[in-house]
């Protein structure tokens, strides 16, 4: 396999995106870039942007498109991105955030943009269970008998429920979802850049469905 992609992966929280994309990350050799995990790396190291973002990110709102787009843009201009790739979760999230987007990456346009897609009652089961360590992101889902402090497997961090995996927060997430991100479905339809994956099953079943939809366009 030629390392190598340029990926763009929506959908709902607790789709499943951020453990799929450590995984399509090593597989094709390219930067994992977050935008939610990049602002909460901000948050926890008190700088600028993360005292400016902090309370959105709470009470479940979005950070400003044209912040988020100058991060995008450094972060794409970084060796790593601009010669192998990367797959980009998390952004775009608005339809002003996908133009800007198709401007910065106008030599080298995404291969394409999938949709992981799981209804919304089965990401609400799940992200009332969901666990994230502190440090390094990895996800858990709690049973119920787990230790406190409980500590992460992979890097000994505090594994913890994120702050704005509140009822009120997941569900105000979920509403923006369908008002400001689904709209980007039909955004990358019309572009024909669109595929759209099954994210209901095993995480191995749908990290094959994925790498299928990308291998037919990268
Ligand atoms: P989730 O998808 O579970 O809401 P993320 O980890 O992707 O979580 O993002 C966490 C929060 O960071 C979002 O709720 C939002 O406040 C902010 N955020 C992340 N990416 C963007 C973006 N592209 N535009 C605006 N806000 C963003």
């Amino acid at each position: 396999m030629i390392p190598g992609a340029r990926l763009i992966i929506l959908g709902r929280q607790g789709a499943g995106k951020g453990t799929q994309c450590v995984r399509l990350s090593r597989h094709y050799v390219v930067p994992h870039i977050s935008t939610g995990d990049m602002l909460r790396a901000a948050v926890r190291e008190g700088t600028e942007l993360g005292k400016l973002a902090k309370d959105v990110m709470d009470s479940g709102g979005l950070v400003g498109d044209e912040i988020m787009i100058g991060i995008v843009e450094e972060r794409l201009g970084k060796p790593d991105a601009s010669t192998r790739g990367y797959i980009l979760d998390g952004f775009p999230r608005t339809v002003a955030q996908a133009v800007a987007l198709d401007e910065i990456t106008a030599d080298k346009p995404v291969h394409v943009a999938i949709d992981l897609d799981v209804p919304r009652e089965i990401v609400l089961e799940r992200l009332s269970s969901r666990r994230v360590c502190r440090d390094c992101g990895t996800n858990y889902t709690a049973k119920g008998d787990e230790p406190s402090p409980w500590i992460c497997d992979v890097c000994g961090g505090d594994v913890q429920q994120r702050a704005d995996d509140t009822p009120e927060s997941v569900s105000r997430r979920l509403d923006l979802y369908e008002e400001q991100t689904a709209p980007l479905i039909e955004y990358f339809a019309t572009r024909r850049k669109l595929a759209v994956v099954n994210g209901v099953g095993h995480p191995d079943h749908v990290f094959k469905r994925l790498t299928d939809a990308i291998e037919v366009r990268r």
